[in-house]
């Protein structure tokens, strides 16, 4: 009987093993730091992603440290990197127009492909930025891209990573639901301290370098203005200039927010126009003096609601 026993023993160890094996087909792979290795499109996904996953992420950014994520074209590194990744985070809603083809390229079928914005209620891009130009761009969506920008959409895009990290790896869950529950905390504390603060100024309305805050200024009832479009592109016409003089004016705006990716001369122009000033904004396109992704959000709010006031 002794003997049976040990048997039994044996095969119910046997078969454990087996069904853990069956049930972790997407638990991650081993390297040599024994984090789980996430790949980011652009810094608005690395800085999301470090916040929920902090220590427990190793991750390799595709768009380089001052390039221009809206017309990005990765090169063979980057499709090894994502291939040895055990997540792949995009933002979507059409900011990643070179995603598609990287992944019917690479080989991975562990690859845990994580759209951030999926979830996100998308605005159309002509309702956000200044109009589209005729024939301007093809490889472009009909939608904003800029969801991570907003405070209720970046939530959506954090909870999403969260739970892309617990499948792939299931042991460290409570780790990554309570990052994200402290950084929607956050978000939550910026949005009800500025709803309420904006709601009492006469003033809504901003202009910035190209037309990334549709999301934000949905969140705080904010209207903004900007010299390149929703896509970075455009150079403004001497027309849409003049246009944008008269909105500053009209609209008593005296700050003009400058990017890091968008050339400031025209925002100068415009702020000695209207004998106003410029003043920098954190649009998380490329590394911004490496803030944190709460940090960034908490600066831009202030320093419109201040531009504002
Ligand atoms: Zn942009």
């Amino acid at each position: 009987m002794k003997k049976r026993t040990l048997i039994s023993i044996l095969v119910i160890m046997v078969m454990t093993t087996f069904i853990g094996c069956s049930n972790n087909k997407v638990v991650k792979t081993s390297n040599d730091s024994g984090k789980v290795k996430v790949v980011t499109s652009f810094y608005g996904m690395k800085s999301l992603v470090d916040e929920i996953g902090k220590d427990k992420v190793e991750i390799y950014n595709v768009v380089p440290e001052g390039a221009e994520p809206h017309d990005f074209e990765p090169k063979a590194k980057d499709m090894v990197n994502i291939e040895q990744g055990d997540i792949f985070v995009i933002n979507g809603a059409g900011m990643e127009s070179w995603s598609d083809k990287v992944l019917k390229s690479i080989k991975n079928s562990n690859l845990q492909l994580v759209d951030a914005s999926k979830g996100v209620e998308l605005l159309k891009a002509e309702e956000h930025g200044e109009e589209k130009e005729e024939g301007n761009d093809e490889e472009h969506g009909e939608y904003d891209p800029h969801t991570w920008l907003g405070i209720e959409s970046s939530k959506i895009q954090g909870k999403n990573i969260m739970e892309a990290l617990v499948k792939v790896d299931p042991d460290n869950k409570s780790y990554y639901e309570e990052n994200y529950k402290a950084f929607e905390a956050s978000m939550n504390d910026i949005l009800n301290t500025y709803k309420q603060k904006f709601e009492k100024l006469s003033n809504k309305s901003f202009v910035t370098g190209h037309a990334t805050f549709g999301y934000l200024c949905k969140d705080l009832g904010l209207e903004q203005n900007s010299i390149e479009d929703v896509f970075a592109e455009g150079e403004p016409s001497p027309k849409k200039l003049e246009e944008l003089v008269s909105y500053v004016k009209k609209n008593n705006v005296k700050v003009i927010f400058t990017e890091t990716l968008v050339s400031p001369e025209i925002s100068e122009t415009l702020a000695r126009e209207v004998k106003g000033k410029t003043e920098k904004i954190y649009t998380l396109h490329s590394n911004e003096e490496s803030k944190t992704f709460v940090e960034a959000m908490k600066y831009n709010v202030e320093t419109i609601y201040n531009s504002l006031k």
